[in-house]
């Protein structure tokens, strides 16, 4: 069960005791208490766990400080959406929303190589109005043998640069707790001019200790991506041990899944899952086309799959999109042959903006078709 308490109740105050005198003598209940600090408001939840079936919703609600209980069934506690729940289903980053209703892009450089290649990608952004990208600096690798990515020394420069070109929010991956350290000690070190969400990719979906590490942070939003080769169930849950730690700024990513070898895509595409993520839980989704597909094939239509399948994402409401650009492919240290080019930055934004506007038109299609009445009715 979770306890929504009013705006603005005083931790300290008479209410407040009262309520926390009551739980703290309920049998086999514990209290988790998380508190949410916005803007203009702070609010307060408290997650009651263990034997709850016997607490009545209109009697915890009689509490003063109570504004609404929920009942939450055992899946994605936090995360989750529930009966009768309408907790908020987006978050801010400096600067930025990251919710289910609008949609940011992330291109960015696969693998950081060099100062040049970052200046001139954030160069680009800054000029197309963007001010998100992704920036891979640990790069976990399937042959030892690969790069491995530049580390905690390219940090410092990819951190000034973002903040020459009005970049807020960096994409970089982790996989290890130690690259948190890292990071936050190369923001100290600049000045913090810019922003990171740690990127907890599909090989470490399941490192139970790495989520419960960013879990515990409060600092940086994580984008959980899907593990390649496990259900939806166990990635969602994966998302909800961040939550259960302390930290609910999570994006889920989607990236395609593992198939069978000769596939024409790198994985099998699974971005028909936005809608399903977006009814089981209150996360915004991310959709990765470039790992997804992983090659610049075009149809004969003359549109790139990694074009066809983000505008597929887009259309069912995906809101991020990371992607993988490069200023000169051949010399990209990863990933390159997937790579979009930098003179294709405009289109791929522009083509992205069609889908967008196409989707927000279904949806104003649906809500008058149903007209408020119920879709599955
Ligand atoms: C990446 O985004 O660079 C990456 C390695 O992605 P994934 O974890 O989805 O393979
Ligand atoms: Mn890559």
């Amino acid at each position: 069960m979770i306890l929504i308490l009013k705006e603005n109740t005083d931790s300290n105050g008479e209410e407040y005791r009262q309520l926390m005198e009551y739980l703290a003598n309920l049998e086999n209940v514990e209290a988790r208490i998380h508190h949410e600090t916005g803007t203009e408001k702070t609010v307060t939840e408290i997650y009651l766990i263990g034997n709850t079936s016997t607490l009545q919703l209109e009697e915890m609600e009689s509490f003063p400080c109570v504004d609404r209980a929920v009942r939450v069934s055992e899946e994605y506690r936090i995360l989750g959406r529930h009966h009768v729940d309408n907790r908020t289903t987006h978050f801010e980053y400096n600067g930025v929303r990251f919710g289910q209703d609008n949609l940011n892009v992330f291109a960015g450089l696969c693998a950081v190589d060099t100062p040049a290649h970052v200046g001139i990608m954030m160069r680009a952004l800054q000029e197309h109005g963007q001010t998100c990208t992704r920036m891979g600096a640990y790069k976990p690798r399937t042959n030892p043998y690969s790069f491995q990515g530049h580390g905690k020394s390219c940090l410092p420069y990819v951190f000034e640069l973002a903040g020459k070109y009005g970049i807020r929010v960096i994409a970089i991956e982790v996989t290890h707790d130690l690259h948190i350290r890292e990071i936050r000690e190369a923001l100290d070190l600049t000045g913090q001019p810019t922003g990171v969400m740690l990127q907890i990719g599909t090989r470490n979906t399941q490192n139970f200790e790495l989520l419960k590490s960013a879990g515990r942070q409060a600092e940086f939003p994580v984008l959980l991506k899907r593990g390649f080769g496990i259900t939806l169930e166990e990635s969602l849950n994966a998302a909800e041990y961040l939550a259960s730690e302390g930290n609910r700024r999570v994006v889920f990513g989607l990236r395609g899944m593992k198939t069978n070898l000769g596939d024409p895509h790198r994985n099998f595409v699974d971005f028909a899952h936005i809608p399903a993520v977006h009814r089981l839980t209150r996360m915004p989704v991310c959709i990765d086309p470039s790992h997804s597909v992983g090659s610049r094939e075009a149809d004969a239509d003359g549109i790139m799959d990694i074009f066809h399948v983000t505008a597929q994402g887009v259309i069912a409401g995906a809101n991020m999109i990371l992607v993988d650009f490069h200023p000169a492919p051949s010399k990209a240290l990863v990933d390159g042959p997937q790579a979009l080019h930098m003179d294709e930055l405009g289109y791929f934004l522009e083509d992205i903006q069609i889908a967008r506007k196409a989707y927000e038109q279904r949806v104003q299609l649906a809500r008058g078709h149903y007209d408020g009445k119920d879709v599955a009715g």
